[in-house]
């Protein structure tokens, strides 16, 4: 739980700043868990392969069409 020395009380994370700054004082008292930029770069990796997949299956529709 994070505590701020200023105020001298701990906080609800959820009830911190987005940059995890304490609510009545803003010093910057925890971090707020945010989804690691190898998650959204795995996500977007994901996602590329998706949609590379989707043009390779129109291609092959288009081919047995054609
Ligand atoms: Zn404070």
């Amino acid at each position: 739980m994070p505590w701020c020395d200023e105020c001298a009380r701990f906080f609800n994370p959820t009830s911190m700043g987005r940059g995890g700054e304490c609510p009545t004082c803003g010093r910057v008292i925890g971090k707020v868990e945010k989804a690691p930029w190898h998650f959204k770069m795995l996500a977007g990796a994901a996602g590329l392969y998706l949609l590379w997949r989707a043009v390779q299956g129109v291609v092959w529709v288009a081919h047995r069409l054609g």
